[in-house]
């Protein structure tokens, strides 16, 4: 099926926040499809604390309102992912200028290797742009109340993820 004017957002999503949620939202209106593509594969040193498939659920269930929204976890590099959906872009969101500085990095990288697909910073809306998903991990071991910072089952999973561990 064609999905006309496709974007991609990569992520960790470990777990997904409404600052990302509203990332996906806000692209959900300017493409005709998104896919949120879930890093399968942990680039970062630190451990998840989701599973990819973990991570696909809270957010198929997150954007279900979406119609033109779907999830795909991936673990091939970003931007063969990117050609093989069909996108005509690579959405990411800026939440300062520290953000910034990484994004700007990949972007060359990006570039170079697939000069057909343009990125696409989004800038995060005031309410968000002091969260992350290592500071909702952070604030929900030492039992901070994350409920107004992540969907409802995510802040579910946590507390109850983080109290076994
Ligand atoms: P995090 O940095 O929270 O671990 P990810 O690696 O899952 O996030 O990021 C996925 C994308 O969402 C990135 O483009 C990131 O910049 C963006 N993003 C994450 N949190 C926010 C937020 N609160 N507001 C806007 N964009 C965000």
């Amino acid at each position: 099926m064609a999905e006309g004017r496709l974007a991609v957002c990569p992520g960790s999503y470990d777990p997904v926040t409404n600052g990302h949620l509203d990332i996906i939202g806000r692209t959900a209106n300017v493409f005709d499809s998104v896919v949120v593509g879930v890093v399968g594969q942990a680039i970062r040193k630190q451990a998840a604390l989701f599973t990819p498939e973990e991570r696909k659920a809270f957010l198929v269930e997150a954007t279900a309102d979406l119609p033109n929204v779907r999830i795909e976890v991936f673990t091939n590099l970003l931007v063969e992912f990117a050609r093989a959906e069909g996108a005509i872009a690579i959405v990411k969101g800026l939440r300062a200028i520290s953000d910034f500085e990484y994004e700007f990095e990949m972007n060359q990288l990006n570039r170079r290797l697939a000069p057909e697909i343009e990125s696409v910073y989004v800038i995060a809306s005031p309410d968000y742009s002091f969260l992350s998903s290592t500071g909702v991990r952070e604030m929900a071991t030492f039992g901070g109340d994350v409920s107004d910072l992540v969907p409802a089952p995510v802040a579910a999973a946590l507390a109850e993820r983080l109290k076994r561990a």
